[in-house]
């Protein structure tokens, strides 16, 4: 990671994003805390109101993202600012609590994070056929927490019912786990660049079945 040595065009609130290169392609940018912790994606407009007031430290993605603002009526000139696609932006690093934190538990993640294979015949399946499993069944007492549930398809989820797997006779083909905020980074966006991959597998726990 290299210190920053972005200009930082201070646009002024005239700034008015006209056009951007590339113009269509426009992916999430990752930020990071000030220890190099993953932290949040922002969109493109967020990034620029980091770097439009100075608050990136230092960026570590390898792709670049032009933005053409308006005319200052000081200079007479077009702001240009150019946005890295992993930045760290400055002020307090996240505490090690936050970093810990526990991500929201939604089905979309979850179907991820088992590469939406049902957890009792382990085929594959569309989302569309998917459903959440509690293990423990919630009428049994089980929680809708990430250590409780599993991916299962609409036909396994019924032949199993309101029994644990032991009752059904159905036997976890793999384990739950929860993911860490480096997965769930990769979890929740469908369009990563490959070095905003490349920085996120790094932080992957050693059970993930990104890896
Ligand atoms: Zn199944």
């Amino acid at each position: 990671m290299r210190p920053s040595e972005r200009r930082s065009p201070q646009p002024g609130p005239e700034l008015q994003i006209v056009r951007s290169s590339p113009p269509i392609r426009r992916p999430l940018i990752l930020t990071l805390d000030t220890q190099g912790q993953p932290h949040r994606w922002v969109t493109w407009q967020h990034a620029i109101f980091y770097y439009s007031r100075n608050m990136v430290a230092w960026d570590a993605g390898e792709a670049c993202f032009t933005f053409h603002g308006g005319i200052s009526r000081k200079t007479g000139q077009r702001s240009i600012i150019t946005a890295n696609s992993i930045i760290a932006i400055k002020g307090r690093a996240l505490s090690s609590r936050t970093l810990r934190q526990i991500p929201p538990l939604t089905n979309r993640e979850l179907f991820h994070r088992d590469r939406h294979i049902c957890a009792y015949c382990g085929r594959e399946h569309q989302a569309l056929r998917l459903t959440r499993d509690h293990i423990r069944p919630v009428s049994h007492g089980g929680a809708d927490t990430w250590m409780n549930v599993v991916t299962a398809c609409r036909n396994c989820n019924q032949r199993k019912g309101a029994n644990t797997p032991e009752q059904a006779h159905m036997m976890l083909l793999y384990a739950p786990y929860v993911p860490n905020k480096a997965e769930y980074l990769i979890l929740s966006n469908r369009s990563i660049l490959a070095d905003q991959m490349d920085f996120l597998a790094h932080h992957l726990p050693s059970q993930s079945r990104l890896r």
